[in-house]
């Protein structure tokens, strides 16, 4: 049987307000061309200046990890020409990363942990763009420039399940950090997969292949998949030498497989050098002090949830997996309500009433507004049931508080025993047949009385004070 190796290098835009070395802007929905200079351009004469917001985000990551950041590390130049990088060489890192040997802890659904290690992380310049036109191919380098942290783990996840869990890790690490928007479709969030397979019990790495730039984590796990499927075919089919080679392969969506692409560079063919023309990139004591106090991170905000707020370890997870989410959830908490009434109607209630471009980030009910309309629910101002309506509602008209509503709607609950109990007596009145035949055993008949009161106080009576009543006077 065989074992797979996988090992991952993630691309992650920083979201930096200008570029690694220049002063252009980094957002990209501007006119093609236009967020360029003469740096990014590669004219001659111009140099590059290193933007130090790209150490202070690389210090956050550094932390998060618990890597060792290096106080001094050195940009090399990696020579390839495209036509998307005017200057046919990337300013990297090399021979000294920023940031080495971290850890990130991945937890599996049954509780269990397991730790990869990432070797590196490095700053390096991003190309520009490529579009193509019918017969026509054009290119725009607003994104030319722009700085990137590039992640890379030791080998050391076995299953496609594993590298998920690695990145959305690490995906909700760069979120929480705020670093950068790590949105995949967008490409600030790029995944390159390394695969292998090896017998299993074997020590030895086999050759790898390596697939390129998959906008999903859905595709990626398919991807992994078809590669493994790929390349113990070729073993069992003895050609495994013949057709599995160090490779780029690029994920195919419609067909679910893998094609080659190019035969994979090796180190010497990009001719790395120290770059010439940037100083050494120093993180100051003072820098370092300051951006390595980094906000609470997931594994710690879902345990202290499980405490504080006596989730389950599930619902944690959930919730915590999202930075907007974990916000949402602890502004609701502000509230003074319990964490399980929140967590229902965060992640069941308003999250089914969330659809097309309505998110957690600008939802016209406010985590202010779901948590007070929780406080209703709990002091028993409205029922459940109402609460869901006065929810739809407010979904729609943005203006209006949840109290607004609940008078509005008329959907206060009559918890006023006094008022229930005349209720009730009504009805018992108005059925003497069926108290009668109640009595006599026909305990079904129960439920036809709690349901005329409630009908008769149009839905408004508290079911539990009117079942309550009801089993006093009817014995
Ligand atoms: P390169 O610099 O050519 O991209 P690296 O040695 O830096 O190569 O490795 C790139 C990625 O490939 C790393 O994430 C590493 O863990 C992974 N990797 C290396 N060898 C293997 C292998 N045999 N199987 C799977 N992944 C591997
Ligand atoms: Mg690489
Ligand atoms: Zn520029």
């Amino acid at each position: 049987m065989f074992e797979v190796v996988i090992g991952l290098e993630v691309h992650v835009q920083l979201n930096t307000k200008t570029k690694l070395f220049c002063s252009c802007a980094t957002s990209f929905n501007h006119k093609q061309n236009t967020n360029t200079c003469p740096t990014c351009l590669a004219l001659p004469g111009a140099l590059p200046v290193l933007n130090k917001e790209v150490l202070q985000k690389a210090v956050m990551l550094g932390t998060a990890i618990g890597a060792t950041v290096n106080k001094t590390s050195y940009f090399d130049r990696k020579s390839y020409f495209y036509p998307d990088s005017p200057t046919a060489y990337q300013i990297t890192q090399f021979y000294t990363p920023v940031i080495q040997n971290g850890n990130l802890e991945i937890d599996f659904e049954d509780g269990s942990k397991k730790t990869i290690r990432v070797g590196f992380a490095h700053i390096e310049a991003d190309a520009g763009k490529n579009i193509h036109e019918g017969d026509r191919s054009k290119v725009d380098l607003n994104r030319a420039g722009t700085p990137l942290l590039e992640i890379v783990t030791q080998p050391d996840m076995r299953s496609a399940e594993e590298a998920i869990l690695y990145l959305k890790k690490l995906h909700s690490i760069i979120r929480y950090l705020d670093i950068g928007d790590a949105n995949m479709q967008e490409g600030s969030f790029r995944v390159d997969v390394n695969v292998s397979i090896r017998p299993k019990g074997d020590e030895k790495l086999y050759t790898r292949v390596e697939v390129k730039n998959i906008n999903s984590f859905k595709f990626i796990e398919k991807a992994i998949e078809v590669e493994v499927r790929r390349q113990s075919e070729a073993w069992e089919d003895g050609v495994y030498d013949d057709e599995i080679s160090q490779e780029t392969r690029l994920y195919d969506q419609e067909k679910n497989e893998t094609r080659s692409m190019r035969g994979k560079e090796e180190a010497a063919d990009y001719r790395y050098f120290p770059e010439p023309d940037l100083l050494k990139a120093v993180i100051s004591d003072e820098m370092f002090e300051k951006y390595s106090q980094i906000p609470e991170l997931p594994d710690a905000k879902r345990d202290r949830f499980v405490k504080e707020f006596k989730l389950n370890e599930y619902n944690a997870g959930v919730i915590t997996s999202s930075v907007e989410m974990a916000h949402f959830f602890e502004e609701m908490m502000g509230e003074g309500i319990s964490g399980k009434n929140a967590t229902t109607w965060l992640t069941v209630e308003l999250n089914a009433r969330m659809k097309g471009d309505v998110n957690i980030t600008n939802t016209p009910v406010n985590a202010k507004k779901l948590g007070s309309l929780v406080k209703r629910i709990e002091d028993q101002t409205v029922s459940g049931k109402a609460a869901k309506e006065v929810l739809d509602f407010l979904m729609e008209n943005e203006d209006m508080s949840v109290d607004e509503t609940i008078d509005k709607l008329g959907l206060k609950q009559v918890t006023d025993m006094g008022a229930i109990e005349a209720i009730c007596d009504e009805i018992i009145a108005a059925n003497a047949e069926k108290v009668e035949q109640l009595k006599a055993g026909k305990d079904k008949l129960f439920g036809f009385f709690v349901g005329q009161v409630m009908k008769a106080s149009k839905g408004s009576a508290s079911p539990q004070a009117v079942n309550e009543i009801l089993k006093v006077k009817l014995g």
